[in-house]
């Protein structure tokens, strides 16, 4: 079976994508089948994938034990050069892919899906070529003995991925589970499977039938299904704080190994310094793009809470105001689009309420009012960039992850009430500092309560990093070798006695 790579958006004959179980494409065993829509195109049926069910996840997760053990036992380069023949695969895919991802996620091609199908492609390089680094230790124990340790793979890796950007999110955790010597069993966010079925095409090429296999379907069904299963021995999550509170519940209580990169609502701290005449028009940039405006702020990382010193506070916002009103919020495969849709009805209503609890709060300023935003010709869950001034860090809009491109503006005066401010959440993912002085910036950067502080920039995640959350933002590292070894091995010791 091939998927096809560029879906019709006619509204007619939504094809269905079959998943991925044992080498094989096949229907759910139910029968049951549910739609992907287009959330540029509402209503648009892109394909339909089988809405799966626990017994999917039993042939699954047979499947992946049934594969691991040879899988684990190859030379690490036998697993590397699968890890650089996928790469390759899906280089030459790469424009397909993003043009999909596009579609399924409502994320602007030029913008978001075209750099997130090249970080697709450059962290299996990375972990391909990193696969010799998951290597123990021997012990100076004296003469008499041989004591090493062994990184050995955790077994099967159940991978539950969100909508935001699935390629980035899958890139995180299969290529460095495979490196390792685990078998996968992933499942997609309903909204958008597209693409990570289409990664397993082209990967099933490079790997052994069972050591990778997408089951699609509800979270409640087939995470749950995965969370609860005995055969997956580590569940690796990425998605909402709340569902991420209830899978390490659920995870924890049969003893499985389980790490969460969760929400966010992470501070970007402008000091006067950085809003100089010389400099005022790059920080406006860094922090347009920290906000993750592009990708209509639907991302975990997003500095969505903006601190802007009082001194420079009005200069900056009049420049920042005109940078985010210029961008062109439209239909996502249009290559001159900055902004593409929110992912769904339901989102799309979130966001607005979100806009209007900003709005009647007494003393808000609104900079931009995104909700007025009517994209002309296009019927789709369209938002234009919402910017709201004046804003207390106590207020729901300023506590609350909203996952739409709604940037809250809040005056500072000194360094420790800041620092104050940004701290107190109950998220810590990322941070954005922006200064001239270097001193100021790490003393800054030094005592965020984050997992990850950009200084001067606020692009994505750099391949190699360590990544991860502090504090309700999750558990555990991703994107580097050391969260690679912390998430997908286990440590085990040998002790030999050497007679002499
Ligand atoms: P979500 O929590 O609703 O869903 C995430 C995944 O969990 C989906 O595949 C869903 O089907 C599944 N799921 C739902 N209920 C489940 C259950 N009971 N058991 C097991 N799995 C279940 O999140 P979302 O709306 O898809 O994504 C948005 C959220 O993800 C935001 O909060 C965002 O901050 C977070 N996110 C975090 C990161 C990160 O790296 N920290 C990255 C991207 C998104």
């Amino acid at each position: 079976m091939k998927h096809q790579t560029v879906l019709e958006l006619n509204g007619t004959d939504a094809p269905d994508w079959p998943m991925y179980i044992d080498g094989e494409w096949v229907d759910s065993v139910e029968g049951a089948w549910t739609e992907v829509v287009c959330p540029s195109r509402a209503g648009t049926v892109l394909a339909r994938v089988p809405n799966g069910s626990a017994a999917d996840v039993d042939r699954a997760v047979a499947a992946a034990r049934a594969a691991q053990p040879a899988w684990a036992a190859l030379h690490f380069t036998a697993r590397q050069r699968a890890l650089l023949q996928i790469a390759d695969a899906l280089e030459g895919e790469a424009e397909s892919l993003a043009a999909l991802t596009a579609q399924d996620t409502g994320n602007a091609l030029r913008t978001q899906a075209r750099p997130e199908a090249a970080t697709l492609v450059s962290l299996f390089r990375y972990f391909a070529g990193v696969a010799g680094e998951f290597k123990g230790t021997v012990l100076p124990a004296g003469e008499n003995q041989l004591q090493y340790t062994r990184l050995e793979p955790l077994g099967v890796v159940g991978a539950i991925l969100p909508w935001n950007s699935p390629l980035m999110i899958a890139a995180m955790k299969i290529p460095a589970a495979l490196a390792a010597g685990n078998a996968l069993v992933v499942k997609p966010a309903e909204d958008a499977p597209l693409t990570i079925l289409r990664l397993a095409e082209l990967a099933a090429e490079h790997l052994p039938a069972g050591v990778l296999n997408v089951v699609t379907g509800r979270g409640s069904i087939v995470g749950e299904a995965i969370v609860q299963h005995p055969g997956i021995d580590k569940v690796s999550f990425t998605g909402s704080s709340s569902v991420g509170r209830h899978v390490a519940t659920a995870a924890s209580e049969r003893l499985a190994h389980v790490s969460l990169e969760l929400g966010g609502k992470s501070p970007s701290i402008v000091f006067p310094s950085a809003a100089t005449p010389d400099r005022i028009d790059a920080t406006a940039a860094g922090v347009l793009l920290a906000m993750r405006f592009t990708r209509q702020g639907q991302s975990c990382t997003a500095g969505s809470r903006l601190f802007v010193h009082e001194d420079v506070y009005e200069a900056f916002l009049d420049r920042l105001a005109a940078q985010v009103g210029a961008l062109k919020v439209g239909d996502p495969l249009d290559e001159a689009t900055d902004m593409g849709t929110i992912i769904n009805a339901k989102q799309h209503q979130t966001v607005r309420e979100y806009v209007e609890d900003g709005k009647s709060q007494p003393g808000v300023r609104v900079v931009l009012d995104g909700s007025t935003f009517s994209p002309e010709g296009l019927e789709g869950f369209y938002q234009g960039p919402t910017i709201l001034a004046g804003v207390r860090n106590s207020w729901r809009v300023a506590r609350e992850e909203i996952f739409g491109p709604v940037l809250v503006v809040i005056p500072w005066r000194d360094v420790d009430e800041v620092v104050a401010m940004a701290n107190d959440s109950h998220y810590g993912l990322a941070a954005y500092v922006w200064s001239a002085d270097l001193d100021e910036a790490l003393a800054t950067a030094h005592r965020i309560e984050s997992g990850w502080v950009q200084v001067n920039q606020g692009g994505s995640q750099m391949v190699g990093q360590s990544y991860g959350g502090y504090k309700q933002s999750g558990t555990g590292r991703e994107f580097s070798i050391e969260g690679a070894i912390a998430s997908f091995t286990q440590t085990k010791q040998i002790n030999v006695s050497i007679r002499r």
